[in-house]
């Protein structure tokens, strides 16, 4: 694995845009409803364990969350969304700065939206591509626990969610990726090293 990735450490929180570092640089998002297995996904992908304990800390799980991959490279962990007991109110406050992230934070470069292998689309993740397609940002999805199917259903869910996307004005990528497995790892730092502009090592 790249060392640029292993490097990668927790930079800061923000519950509001104006708290979250200076609009510069290359940015990541990683989004994905709770349980999806993001924060596995971002271990993993960074060769760590821990590093993202900290975005589920109490008070922390609906921040954004920073880290940094060095001084002007950032992945941004977004808050999980669909805890089945949060209000209404709640839901739309959590829109709206979703929204506003999205479509105004200039150094966001890419979104990897992770959704498990067996209830891909939900409404959530609509929402989450109908933002990025507005703004034009690149989406790379994953597939993830893939481990959770055999291989052929997999693949099957693959193109059945690529084929859904097929009409889908911005560029969208979709992969199968297991944290368990170690699974899809390499696809996905090709896709950060694009959207990064990480070109050597
Ligand atoms: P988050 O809420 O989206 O950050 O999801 P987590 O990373 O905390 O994972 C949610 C649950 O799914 C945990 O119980 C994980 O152990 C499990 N999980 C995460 N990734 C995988 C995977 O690749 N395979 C399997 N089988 N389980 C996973």
């Amino acid at each position: 694995m790249k060392t640029i990735y292993r490097s990668v450490s927790y930079l800061t929180s923000a519950a509001k845009l104006n708290q979250a570092p200076e609009d510069q640089g290359l940015e990541v998002a990683f989004a994905g409803r709770s349980n999806s297995g993001k924060s596995s996904a971002i271990n993993t992908l960074c060769g760590q364990n821990s590093l993202t304990r900290v975005s589920k800390t109490p008070g922390r799980t609906q921040l954004l969350n920073f880290f940094r991959v060095d001084h002007e490279r950032r992945l941004v962990d977004l808050p999980g969304y669909g805890y089945a007991r949060v209000s209404e109110a709640i839901k739309e406050q959590w829109q709206a700065f979703m929204a506003d992230y999205l479509v105004r934070r200039n150094c966001l470069c890419g979104v990897v939206l992770l959704m498990d292998i067996r209830h891909p689309l939900t409404d959530y993740d609509q929402n989450m591509l109908d933002w990025c397609a507005e703004r034009g940002l690149p989406v790379h999805i994953l597939l993830t626990k893939a481990d959770k199917l055999k291989r052929g259903p997999g693949l099957n869910q693959v193109r059945k969610v690529q084929k859904t996307l097929e009409e889908w004005p911005g560029e969208v990528g979709v992969q199968a990726f297991s944290s368990l497995k170690r699974q899809g790892i390499d696809e996905v730092h090709q896709v950060l090293d694009r959207w990064l502009q990480i070109y050597s090592e």
